[in-house]
This record gives structure tokens, sequence and C-alpha cells, in this order.
């Protein structure tokens, strides 16, 4: 079969059809129907691209037939032309106002039902082309008042799994619907749902990602674009799923600033966050601390028991610490078996409990193969205004003091 429009004449005298396909027979694929009833299921069987409609029929008449075809948002389109002899102006506006696009009247010239089908199949092929389109874009595209959804493309449905939009629509009227409330990305306020998309607009552009959840629960992340399109008061809104970058981002973050072995912070982390470390003390009122740990005698170990031992041993020993201290501490390899701790601190005094704590706890710990080992502290309090560089330097004098004085030791300058 070749390509030809499918056209869908309705009316329930046989006169009037075999008048209209005589016309158009050439041109298009036409479908009759002879009542209310028939229209409908043959709008549902076939893939009609337009319909002639005659008003008065037996059972469901014109107006009603149209009325129905267009509670469906997926028959939006579909051009239908009023063909009847009723020339009362209220049966003209109302053949609009159930949705018809056009009012022909019997007698009509066959030229001018031509010129009439054509111009309305022309925008109705667009619509399909651009509704197309939309399905071919892999990312996630809806069309919407602000408020309602009047489209969603195939990638969309494919993701909530939804067989066709009026099962979505029925299910979600805002696609903020379908926002999932996690941390670090857009969430619309309570009842803020005919906002969202302004709100989401104020947002620097690398900031409008949304969460929505789907299908088969997985948490997906969105990057929103957002274009208006003036003249009809609608937006385009596209969501490109840019979970694996951020998941990518993350990763690559992570190991830029952790060591592999141990899962602590680096050094690389530490320069990083500098102000974290100092400015974020006084906002919390609280004192911070800088401590140098280092493994009393790990070369003899590393010695003794092999590399591979010294690497579990390293491991252990970071548990050990991290068991010991607070999340608002933060224990960076600093290098080898050397770690800077920085602690905060209530009051000052506290230092010497917290220290001591960590210097039993490592030496009341059974390591790997080696059992028993200490380690020695230097530490010292973070002073108003202090370069914390300043600070490293004291702890790491007050290290050396711990081991001149004969190791397993704590020394606070
Ligand atoms: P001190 O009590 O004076 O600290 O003596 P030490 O032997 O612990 O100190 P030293 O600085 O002489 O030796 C540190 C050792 O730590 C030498 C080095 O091979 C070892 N080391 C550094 N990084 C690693 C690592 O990632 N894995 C293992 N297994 N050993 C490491
Ligand atoms: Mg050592
Ligand atoms: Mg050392």
């Amino acid at each position: 079969m070749d390509n030809k429009p499918i056209v869908l004449v309705v009316d329930d005298e046989q006169t009037n059809v075999d008048i209209v396909s005589n016309i158009l027979t050439d041109r298009y694929d036409l479908r009759v129907a002879h009542n209310g009833t028939k229209a409908l299921m043959a709008v549902e069987k076939f893939d009609i691209d337009l319909i002639l409609l005659d008003i008065q029929m037996p059972g469901i008449n014109g107006f009603e037939v149209a009325k129905k075809i267009r509670e469906q948002k997926k028959y939006d389109h579909i051009p239908i032309i009023f063909l009847t002899s009723q020339k009362n102006e209220d049966s003209i506006v109302t053949g609009f106002d159930v949705g018809g696009n056009d009012y022909i009247t019997k007698p009509f010239n066959p030229k001018e039902l031509i010129a009439r089908v054509q111009t309305h199949l022309h925008v109705h092929q667009l619509q399909k082309f651009l509704e197309m389109m939309l399905n071919m874009q892999s990312t996630i595209i809806v069309l919407s008042d602000g408020e309602d959804l009047t489209f969603i493309n195939k990638t969309g449905l494919d993701f909530f799994n939804f067989g066709d939009s009026d099962q979505f629509f029925k299910h979600f009227s805002c696609i903020c619907d379908t926002f999932v409330n996690i941390k670090g990305v857009f969430y619309p306020g309570p009842d803020e749902n005919s906002k969202w998309i302004e709100d989401i607009q104020k947002l620097p552009q690398k900031e409008r990602n949304v969460a929505i959840r789907s299908k088969d629960d997985k948490l997906t992340i969105f990057q929103v674009s957002v274009q208006s399109i003036a003249a009809s008061k609608m937006f385009i809104i596209d969501f490109n799923d840019i979970t694996e970058s951020i998941e990518q981002q993350r990763l690559l973050e992570e190991q830029v600033t952790h060591d592999p072995l141990t899962g602590t912070y680096n050094r690389t982390y530490f320069h990083q966050n500098i102000d974290k470390f100092t400015k974020n003390n006084r906002h919390n009122d609280m004192l911070k601390a800088v401590a140098f740990l280092d493994i009393d005698y790990f070369k003899k170990v590393n010695d003794t028991y092999g590399h591979d031992v010294g690497d579990v041993i390293l491991q252990e020993f970071v548990k050990v610490i991290q068991n010991s201290i607070r999340e608002s501490d933060t224990l960076i390899r600093w290098g080898g078996e050397e770690f800077i701790l920085i602690i905060s601190l209530q009051e000052s005094s506290l230092i010497t409990t917290v220290l001591e704590k960590l210097r039993n706890a490592i030496k009341n710990y059974s390591f790997t193969t080696a059992g028993q080992i200490t380690c020695s502290i230097g530490a010292t309090l973070l002073q108003d205004d202090e370069n914390i560089y300043t600070a490293i330097k004291r702890a790491d004098t007050a290290l050396y003091q711990s081991k001149s004085d004969g190791r397993n030791k704590i020394t606070l300058l």
C-alpha cells in the first residue's frame, strides 16, 4: 500500500458518502463509518489523519463524536472537519467548541473541499513530523503550559514505563510530581508546582538538576533545559540523564582526594579544603587542634614481616583511629606511616584526653602478624588567625620530641 493520508468519512447516508468518496478517492486512503460509534472504533483502529464528520446521525451525533475524540490527548491533533447541511450560527460555533478545526456546509464546492482537506492535512503532517523528531531524541522531552503536561516523548514514556501519554497524564499532571527530594538537586517548594519552571530557571544552568525514579526504581539525575515558546505560553522541557557523568566525576574526585591504600583523605584534599580547616572552626565556635601521628619503628615491621603485612597494618591503624575519632575530625595520610589529624574541640583542655584515647587504642590493638604496635603523637592548638601550616610545623616539632623522648608518647606544643 502507498503512503496516502488516511481520511475517515463519517456519514449515515450512503449518497453523501459516495459524493465525498468520488472527490477524494484518488488522493487519499478512505475509510467510512456510518454512525458515531463506528467512527470512534475506526479512530482506535486506524492511524487516521483527518476526519470528515457529519453532525446529524442516529445514535451519537457528530458533536459528541468530536468531544469523545478530543478527550484523549493522543487524538488531539487529528483535524476534524464538520461536513453538514446545518448552516445556523449556533451549530457552527458548537462545531468549533467541541474541537472541530473547520466547518463546511452542504452543498459544497468539490475544489473547496479538496483545498480545505489539504490545508488541514498539511498542518497535521507537520505536527506528526515534530512529534516524530521529539520521539527520536534520547533525552526526555515534555511540553507543558507550566502546570499541565500536553506532551511527553517516547524516551519519557519508556523511562516511566507507560504505553501512551494518556496513561502517563492520568498519573501525573505536572512532570514535577515525579521529582524526588534528595540533597544536591532542585526540588519545588510545597504547593509550588506551577512555579517550578520559573524557579529552576533562576538557578545557574549547571545547578538545574532534578532527581527522578525510573520504572525499575533507579534514581536518575537529569539536567533540565527549558525553552519557552512565547506565543503559546508553552515550555519545551528537556531532561538529559547525567547520572553517569556525575558518578564518574564523584569517583574521580574521590580518587584525587583519597589515599588508595587506607581510604583516608590525602594531602591534595587537605590543600584543596584548607579554608574548611580554618574558617569553619570559628564559625562553629569550636577550637581546632592539629596532631601528627607516626607509627613507631614501622621500618622494622616492614623488614621483619614484609611490605604486604606493613600495608595491612597501615589499614588497621587507620581503622583503629577512625573508630576513636568523631565525624567532625579529619584524618589525612600525610605520607608513608605519618598521619595528620585535625580535631574539633569544645575546649582546649580536652586535647590530652582525646589523644590519650588514640594512643591507647593503638597500643591495645592486636595488629595482624605484628601484634602490638605503638605510635607517637605531636600536637598543637590552632591559634586565632594562625596559618594552619605554621601549626602543622609546630605539631611536627612536637612529634619529633615524642620520638626522642622514647616513642609511644604525646607531646603538646
Ligand atoms: P620511627 O619510630 O622513628 O618513626 O621509625 P620508623 O621506622 O617508623 O620511621 P621511618 O621513617 O624510618 O620509616 C618509615 C617506614 O614506613 C619506611 C617505609 O618503608 C614505610 N612505609 C611508608 N609507606 C609505606 C606503605 O605504604 N606501606 C608499607 N608497608 N610501608 C610503608
Ligand atoms: Mg614511624
Ligand atoms: Mg616516619
